[in-house]
């Protein structure tokens, strides 16, 4: 079993009455575009943003990523702005260097089960988003989150991304109950992201509401400046006015819960 999933006893990066909410583009794609976006966070009040700079796309002719470069644009947008940056790791050799920068290190779906990628983050002790794996049952993504533990970095925020089900409306099916299970479970902050369990602009405001009143910790949003141009997952990006509608709507369900939005 995942005892040290269960007995967790440390402080949690999102506190019981805290709600986190992480907004930005899918993938860098550049400096202006970036600073535009960390500003407009930052204005309202967001801060952390997210951003890969190497993509795991299904394809390996669609845009991969600045890589490097997209890392190099981070440092530069965090240091003009201050703003706290998410960021996806894709193999143990870039540890040294997230650990340096990224104030958040994403493990994404396809990485959940790399287990030797997850022991080695275990043995720093920054802070993993650690997402769901889109076969993966609950059972195996906290399997996964007791391999962290074990290395001793208790640093640790799950985030459901959505599963492959039958349903093709959507990109996945946002399991939303596994957010009250896993808080039944254990003390890790549990949080959603609607973008990548839907696919979809049109829905990424009522499933952020659900996230909100289902008692997740927060929420992971890819917004742009104008979602139409952007170089990756455009259908499921929002552009700034609905993120400022949704923003609106999730904090009047985080406030009924008796949270604050940070
Ligand atoms: C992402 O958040 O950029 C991403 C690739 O998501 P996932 O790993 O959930 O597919
Ligand atoms: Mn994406």
């Amino acid at each position: 079993m995942y005892e040290k999933v269960k007995e967790y006893n440390y402080d949690p990066l999102i506190k019981n009455d805290e709600f986190l909410i992480i907004a930005g583009p899918c993938a860098v794609e550049d400096e202006d575009n970036l600073l535009k976006t960390a500003r407009f966070l930052i204005s309202r009040g967001i801060k952390y943003m997210r951003g890969g700079a190497f993509k795991p796309r299904t394809s390996p002719y669609t845009f991969q990523g600045l890589h490097v470069e997209g890392l190099e644009i981070l440092k530069k947008v965090k240091e003009k702005t201050g703003i706290k940056v998410v960021v996806e790791i894709m193999d143990i050799s870039q540890i040294p260097y997230y650990v340096e920068n990224i104030d958040i290190i994403q493990v994404g779906a396809r990485n959940m089960q790399n287990f030797s990628l997850l022991k080695a983050l275990g043995k720093t002790n920054k802070p993993i988003l650690l997402k769901r794996g889109f076969g993966s049952t609950i059972d195996e993504w906290l399997f996964a989150t007791e391999y962290i533990l074990n290395e001793g970095n208790p640093n640790i925020i799950l985030c459901e991304r959505g599963i492959r089900t039958f349903e093709p409306m959507t990109r996945n099916t946002l399991d939303i109950s596994s957010v009250p299970i896993i808080n039944g479970i254990t003390k890790i902050p549990v949080m959603i992201d609607p973008s990548h369990s839907s696919g979809r602009s049109d829905l990424i405001l009522p499933l952020s509401n659900a996230a909100a009143a289902v008692g997740a910790s927060g929420i992971m949003v890819e917004i742009h400046d104008d979602p139409n141009f952007a170089l990756s997952d455009k259908d499921e990006t929002i552009d700034f006015n609905t993120f400022d509608e949704l923003l609106d709507s999730v904090k009047t369900i985080v406030n009924a819960m008796k949270k604050k939005t940070i």
